[in-house]
């Protein structure tokens, strides 16, 4: 039912308002009492929310609802109003005839594993608490959310000179990210701002391809960069002046290193780019790797020295500000290093980039597929000098370039990513990896 990144799907289908209902029962069997709820511009949206409230309050929780807002809004919205619970009904990036719940917690970031298991669980076995008729929770509406959230953006970063800065909202609810740009003095214009949860405007994932119109417009003009977001919020990715896409890895790099000092660690995923490596090094901070998923990331940076997170989906992580991936405070946060230390384009290109390969190789039985790899690994770990890290799939580590072999969750596939600092070595590795999976097929 769960996903790493909560519940999504096809409206009507996968996701209902019985399911919606369901999941407000679930959450306030678990016993969270006081729940705030918001969701981004999907027009499904209101009556998921409308059901969620329902279960929510069946079970005896009050529910605080904020309206259409950022996911990282609510997430922060949880501790604001004493919450001890939060939900966004979203299906983030996904296209606008999906939608999807995703929980988080008092601290702001998102359930983990645990605590997917538990709700899902209840779901699934129709196991729920529901109150006497004279506790059933109360309903309030907040208004106000995005304000402060602006305000949460405004004194989080301070500009040493203002920008002039395109942000692309995606009809999505970034629009904060503009209002906050606003208030600190830049020369903001907007696309896409309208909210519209069709996305009308370009494709909800924020990548090369759908933002050649952002791209096109940054180049076009004297702004100093691009902001985009996805559906609700919690991404962000860049163009810089030239009107270029700033490469994920690259990004990743520049906030890691302005994020860190001697001795910090930063939370990656296991399929992170050397060029993040790399970029703490510089500084005398390391990389420490998490399973792939934003919520693994947001786990690992609970941890005292861990001073930033990352996802390069786009998903960037300060502890200190908040546990929920937030796009519009990761956009404030590029303005304010692009104002400290030169221009966007400027910045990724003092990032190396290394040559990378990726491949899916058919493997139907990819899990099995996966433990025999595991043993291959293991048995030429010491002659081959690898380190190896079973964290998520297995990685290989070779010192002068890394592979990862990780089975897909949704197809008979196995994905193979190699990167070195050479194009040459990048290929071996890759050609290595492969005949991994081969052999372990018995091929
Ligand atoms: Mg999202």
């Amino acid at each position: 039912m769960f996903g790493t990144s909560g519940i999504r799907g096809a409206v009507g289908e996968a996701v209902t308002a019985e399911l919606a209902l369901d999941v407000g029962r679930a959450v306030a069997s678990e016993g969270y009492n006081r729940v705030v709820l918001g969701r981004d511009a999907r027009e499904s949206g209101q009556f998921l929310g409308d059901a969620l409230s329902a279960g929510l309050r069946e079970g005896g929780a009050d529910v605080v609802r904020v309206g259409v807002a950022p996911t990282p809004a609510v997430a922060r919205a949880v501790e604001w109003f004493d919450g001890d619970a939060g939900v966004v009904i979203t299906a983030s990036h996904n296209p606008p005839e999906d939608n999807g719940i995703k929980l988080w917690t008092a601290s702001g970031k998102a359930f983990g594993p645990a605590d997917r298991e538990a709700i899902a669980g209840r779901v699934q076995a129709e196991s729920y608490d529901l109150a006497r008729w004279d506790e059933i929770g109360s309903q309030s509406r907040l208004e106000g959310v995005i304000d402060r959230h602006a305000e949460t953006l405004r004194e989080a970063v301070s500009l040493a000179r203002p920008l002039s800065v395109v942000v692309d909202v995606g009809n999505g609810t970034g629009g904060v990210t503009a209002d906050a740009l606003t208030d600190l003095g830049c020369d903001v214009r907007t696309l896409n701002a309208q909210l519209d949860g069709r996305f009308p405007g370009r494709p909800s994932e924020p990548n090369e391809e759908t933002l050649g119109a952002l791209m096109a417009f940054v180049a076009g003009t004297d702004a100093d960069l691009g902001i985009a977001h996805d559906g609700d919020a919690d991404r962000m990715m860049a163009v810089d002046e030239r009107g270029r896409f700033v490469p994920k890895d690259a990004l990743f790099a520049l906030f890691a290193r302005a994020a860190a000092g001697e001795g910090d660690r930063v939370a990656a995923p296991v399929d992170t780019s050397l060029a993040v490596d790399d970029a703490l090094a510089a500084v005398g901070a390391s990389v420490t790797r998490t399973p792939v998923g934003d919520v693994y990331v947001a786990e690992r940076a609970t941890e005292p020295d861990v001073v930033f997170g990352g996802e390069p989906s786009g998903a960037w992580i300060w502890p200190t500000e908040t546990l929920c991936p937030d796009g519009p405070l990761a956009a404030c946060k590029l303005v304010e290093q692009v104002t400290k230390q030169g221009s966007l384009a400027t910045l990724v290109d003092s990032v190396d980039s290394h040559p990378i390969r990726r491949a899916s190789i058919e493997a139907p039985d990819n899990k099995a597929v996966m433990d025999r790899i595991h043993e291959l690994v293991l048995t030429r770990q010491a002659e081959r000098e690898w380190t190896v890290d079973t964290l998520d799939g297995v990685r290989v580590d070779a010192g002068d370039g890394w592979f990862l072999l990780r089975a897909s969750g949704t197809q008979p596939l196995i994905r193979v990513t190699a990167e070195a600092r050479d194009a040459g070595r990048a290929e071996e590795l890759a050609e290595e990896a492969t005949a991994l999976v081969s052999e372990a097929m018995g091929e």
